[in-house]
């Protein structure tokens, strides 16, 4: 085993007691040094806020939203600049993520689900739970859900112990389907427990199902997800947080969601499962148009397929495993976290399985010169009628319809220079790329 202390670095040899070198030198010896190979599979934690936009937090350039546990997760892990979702709203977006499949091929490419949908994620699709349960890992699933909500679509269906939440959004869309019932309900499992859900009250609901969850699993491996509902409309928070943010109460959300974050890391450290926790933290698209969210400096909003609707913000934690005050600029989407996180828990998939994600687990951790596998991502807004198609290359992407717009990400991020007229055997190149994602993924040419 060729295992080195020069990589290390002088400032982290500095901080280093010696006992921990001893402890170190012994590891080694004994040939059970860090090599990932050699490290028990982690927990995972994956949050997931809906809407929040790529401007949002602090550590990616908000001045006006104070996010100090997300810097510090950034500062003591990796955030990732060009990590996008597959649709900007919220089903066929968690579709992709739940499964690392587009979701035409889940029958859920162009719409959300409202609570009369018949439809669901398939129980035959595998889902990020089911994708590490086999590993002996206890999973539970705490928020919002919004992928089927008949009997055999629910995340206890799914490969979830358990569940706690609001299945739904809480916009009159939404929660009018529930008036006559006595409003939304929340939900512990299939049984209702409170109802109307106030959306003032969820942030901190699931932040303490996060915990009793975590301590309840400290003894075993488990994977956690958690949905939040913010800070989608109608957005609201905590009494202890309004009226605190520069940003309004927009931003008092962001700053609970901070602070939920905040706890669950804290007791992670508390319960000294910090060194095998991997904790992710995301946003299912960009931020909803008219209110103070914001992706700057990308164009575009939720519901349009400009950066702004699919690009989000990405943070990575897992103390002596990802490295630490790393800005990551490869390309990675919302389709790798399946195949990523069953690569880290040591579960093989399913050969035969047609998946569209990559396996991250080397971009994630860091390894030397390794560059993302990812090369394309499709995506496609179809709600309503209004289509909206884009396909990327590397830092190329066109955005297709009459006239094409081609833009260069890595000169021009903020999609402000069209130069499909310098370019138009790219164009067609992409034009073919995504006519082959469509056919594969059985999305249709034009809208029905
Ligand atoms: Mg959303």
């Amino acid at each position: 085993m060729a295992v080195g202390v020069g990589h290390l670095g002088l400032a982290n040899m500095r901080s280093r007691s010696v006992a921990d070198w001893i402890i170190g030198i012994l590891a080694l010896a004994l040939g059970c040094g860090d090599r990932p190979s050699a490290a028990p599979p982690p927990n995972i934690v994956l949050i997931l806020c809906d809407d929040l936009g790529y401007g949002d937090l602090g550590c990616y350039g908000a001045k006006d939203i104070r996010t100090p546990h997300l810097d510090r997760m950034a500062s003591e892990g990796t955030r990732f600049t060009d990590f996008s979702v597959v649709a900007p709203l919220c089903t066929p977006s968690r579709a992709a993520l739940m499964t690392g499949r587009y979701p035409g091929r889940l029958g859920l490419a162009t719409g959300v689900l409202r609570p009369g949908a018949t439809n669901g994620l398939a129980a035959a699709e595998m889902t990020l739970a089911e994708a590490v349960k086999p590993r002996g890992y206890a999973t539970g699933c705490i928020g919002k859900w919004h992928l089927g909500f008949r009997p055999g679509m629910r995340p206890t269906d799914q490969g979830f112990d358990s569940y706690f939440g609001v299945l739904h959004n809480l916009d009159k869309f939404e929660t009018a389907h529930f008036d006559a019932e006595g409003g939304m309900p929340i939900l512990r499992g299939d049984a209702v427990v409170e109802r109307p859900a106030d959306p003032a009250k969820m942030t901190s609901l699931y932040t303490q199902e996060a915990l009793a969850f975590i301590d309840a699993n400290r003894e075993r491996p488990f994977f956690l997800y958690v949905g939040h509902q913010m800070p989608h409309l109608p957005f609201d928070a905590s009494p202890a947080f309004k009226g605190k943010s520069a940003r309004g109460l927009y931003g008092d959300v962001v700053e609970e969601l901070d602070w939920s974050t905040g706890q669950i890391l804290d007791r992670l450290r508390g319960l000294g499962l910090e060194k095998r926790t991997l904790v992710l933290f995301t946003s299912d698209n960009g931020p909803e148009r008219n209110t103070p969210g914001t992706a700057a400096p990308l164009r575009g909003t939720k519901h349009t397929v400009f950066e702004g609707g699919l690009r989000v913000p990405l943070i990575a934690w897992w103390p002596g495993r990802v490295p630490a005050g790393r800005a990551c600029e490869e390309f990675i989407t919302a389709l790798d976290l399946l195949p990523t996180c069953a690569g880290l828990v040591g579960q093989p998939l399913p050969v035969g399985l047609a998946l569209d994600g990559h396996d991250m687990g080397a971009v994630l951790l860091g390894a030397e010169g390794v560059r993302s596998p990812r090369e394309t991502l499709y995506a496609l807004y179809g709600l309503n009628q209004h289509r909206r198609e884009s396909i990327r290359l590397g830092r190329w992407k066109l955005h297709l319809g009459a006239p094409p717009q081609l833009y260069d990400l890595a000169a021009d991020p903020g999609e402000a220079r069209d130069v499909a007229g310098q370019h138009p055997d790219l164009v067609r190149q992409l034009e073919l790329r995504a006519a082959g994602v469509r056919l594969e993924t059985r999305i249709p040419e034009a809208m029905p």
